[in-house]
């Protein structure tokens, strides 16, 4: 899901605003608790259907509520535990007998007629009414009443507060919806419509999602001003049903944002596999939820919030939730980044579909990667079981999980890549999986150990900051290449030394240019390289594979709008040691080169200049004595080097 947050109490996370200023929204609601709980459960039982009737009072703010709960015993039992909250319970049946029961402030406990053994199928129906209640996972969400709106705000809990579930992303079932609401209202739910029964003084709309679906994707929105939009996209061939149920006013520019939902359903189907849920439909539906949400096959998207010029990162990221987090559903909340890492991934896949390589670049440089190191929490934590709602939520499970797949992408390569995700969809498909199990399908896929990217990654907080310098020292005929990379991130908070395979970059004299790897893995590392030319420069990571920060690549384009004060380089001689001091007004990276008086290159430096007074040490140990010039930058000095 993807937040905005409006009118917050208590905590109020920082906005998230992408590179272009707009908000960058994440699946919260703008209905904020102040004690965030939440937990994952397991039951005796597997829920296999719910079949659940509501009728709506939009005005009163009222539902009168039947639910079906059928769940296939695992462990035997004598008291069967069903998620639920609020609600005045009017009666409740075990198949058809009268049971007895009792409540806490989250289930409902229904003493069994008689001891249920693994194998059994029992349907608990519950009969029940009131005002809906609040969720409290953190989000207050539930069935909300907003202006003639009656729809359902995520949250971790929101299954129990308007049904009788076990409510947890662990357990799916299949789900009939049958809801009621006035003659003039139109109500969408999961799945497909089957029947709309028009009574007296009231409609019911009977939807049917047949795919498993966990209790938090399951949702109805009811409205009496939609306009339907229809569209069509075409996945091997068979058409998928592409709804937008939009707000009636201004309708046209709602619909508008939505015209590229259908090519996403189908490049997603190139990319992830055929899109989840065929046979069903996927739909948009505008509702003041105050975020994005990815229902399964009916995404809930606020249309009255700004999510920029062109909407489709958004309408994207909510899309490929239908495979990620809905089809293959996240197994514990601590998994939450194979949601929304995923998700959030997506946006740059979506951004390759319309402008390829240099789009999907530019996306996760400057919305993903960029945006986590600008907005990185303090102290720093792990993408895997991040703990409370709101680390949950945030910018390491969203923006770092994308760079995880980014960074994966690399290492293993993109047709690879491209086979663990397919492979990881096709395996957990209509269930969930954990963070290990996509962890074994990468190593699967690939071939290749992946402990250590995974564990310095995932269960480690923090990313590398490098700091890299270069030198080139002729060698007879060849030169030699030194290139010390250092990581200067903080070890504080567990943050790792990161073993990365990095790209390095070379340019030679001649322009050629030359793609090389290392592997880096210690706080200060060495590499050596001959070439039988000179390297002119030396960049690593060039195309922004890792989620680091790097010290010279950005300056190094912009040296030439950096003057060094020529007349402040100064020339002193230690023996064979030169030292070379000079004024900078800027912080950044220089290069600083020795010539003889023949024009030759003697000795290259990469130079990390601070602003003010530098000094850099060349040892001349090779050099007869003799004129020689220094140049920094594109300011030159003449020096005699006299032992
Ligand atoms: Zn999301």
């Amino acid at each position: 899901m993807t937040t905005l947050i409006l009118g917050c109490i208590l905590v109020i996370p920082s906005p998230r605003l992408d590179a272009r200023g707009y908000l960058k929204v994440l699946e919260m609601s703008r209905f904020i608790a102040a004690h965030p709980t939440f937990e994952d459960t397991t039951a005796p039982y597997d829920a296999v259907h719910y079949e659940i009737h509501i009728k709506i009072f939009p005005t009163s703010h009222y539902i009168e509520g039947y639910t079906a709960s059928t769940v296939a015993v695992r462990d035997t039992l004598d008291v069967l535990s069903l998620h639920f909250r609020g609600y005045t319970i009017d009666s409740i049946k075990i198949d058809s007998s009268a049971v007895g029961y009792s409540r806490t402030d989250t289930t409902i406990e229904l003493t069994l007629p008689s001891q249920a053994l693994p194998g059994d199928t029992l349907t608990a129906h519950v009969w029940y009414r009131g005002t809906p209640p609040s969720t409290t996972a953190g989000f207050n969400g539930g069935i909300v009443f907003d202006n003639g709106y009656v729809f359902v705000a995520f949250d971790l809990d929101i299954g129990r507060a308007w049904f009788p579930c076990h409510d947890t992303p662990s357990d799916k079932a299949t789900v009939d919806q049958y809801i009621e609401a006035p003659l003039d209202y139109f109500v969408v739910a999961n799945g497909s419509l089957v029947e709309v029964d028009t009574l007296d003084s009231s409609v019911v709309f009977h939807w049917r999602e047949g795919y498993p679906i966990a209790t938090y994707l399951t949702v109805f929105a009811a409205y009496n001003h939609f306009a339907h939009i229809v569209d069509t996209a075409y996945v091997n061939g068979t058409p998928v049903p592409v709804h937008g149920w939009v707000a009636r006013w201004d309708s046209s520019r709602r619909a508008n944002r939505l015209v590229n939902v259908p090519d996403m359903v189908e490049y997603f189907s190139e990319v992830y596999g055929a899109y989840p849920f065929i046979g069903e439909k996927f739909s948009n539906v505008d509702v003041p939820l105050g975020y994005a949400m990815e229902n399964q096959t009916n995404v809930f998207i606020d249309m009255d919030l700004n999510w920029g010029r062109n909407w489709d990162w958004v309408l994207a990221h909510e899309l490929s939730h239908q495979w990620w987090g809905d089809c293959v559903t996240l197994g514990t909340w601590a998994d939450v980044w194979l949601n929304e890492g995923f998700a959030t991934y997506s946006e740059a896949i979506n951004a390759y579909r319309t402008g390829g390589m240099a789009a999907y670049h530019s996306y996760i440089r400057n919305n993903i990667m960029n945006y986590y190191i600008a907005n990185e929490p303090y102290p720093p934590y792990p993408i895997y079981n991040p703990g409370s709602i709101w680390r949950m939520y945030s910018v390491v499970t969203y923006e770092k999980g994308a760079s995880v797949l980014h960074m994966l992408r690399h290492i293993v390569g993109d047709s690879v890549f491209f086979e663990i995700l397919r492979t990881y969809r096709s395996r957990f498909e209509y269930g969930n999986a954990v963070t290990s199990e996509f962890h074994a399908v990468a190593e699967e896929v690939s071939g290749i150990d992946l402990d250590w990217f995974f564990d310095e990654w995932v269960y480690s907080p923090g990313y590398p900051k490098y700091r890299y310098g270069w030198d080139v020292w002729p060698v007879g005929d060849s030169f030699d290449l030194v290139l010390q990379i250092d990581q200067i991130q903080s070890h504080n908070y567990g943050v790792p030394t990161i073993k990365m395979p990095i790209d390095v970059e070379i340019v030679f004299e001649s322009g050629e240019t030359l793609r090389t790897v290392v592997w880096d893995s210690l706080d200060s590392q060495v590499f050596r390289f001959t070439f039988a030319e000179a390297p002119r420069s030396v960049v690593i990571d060039p195309d922004d594979w890792i989620l680091c920060r790097k010290y010279t690549s950005e300056i190094v384009e912009a040296e030439p709008a950096q003057p060094i004060d020529a007349k402040e380089i100064r020339i002193s001689l230690d023996g064979d040691l030169l030292n070379v001091a000079f004024e900078s007004k800027n912080y950044g990276y220089k290069t600083l080169e020795i010539f003889d008086i023949a024009g030759r290159l003697v000795a290259r430096k990469g130079v990390f200049a601070k602003v003010g007074q530098n000094v850099v040490r060349i040892r001349m140990t090779a050099c007869p004595d003799g004129v020689y010039f220094v140049k920094v930058g594109d300011r030159t000095q003449k020096f005699l080097f006299m032992r």
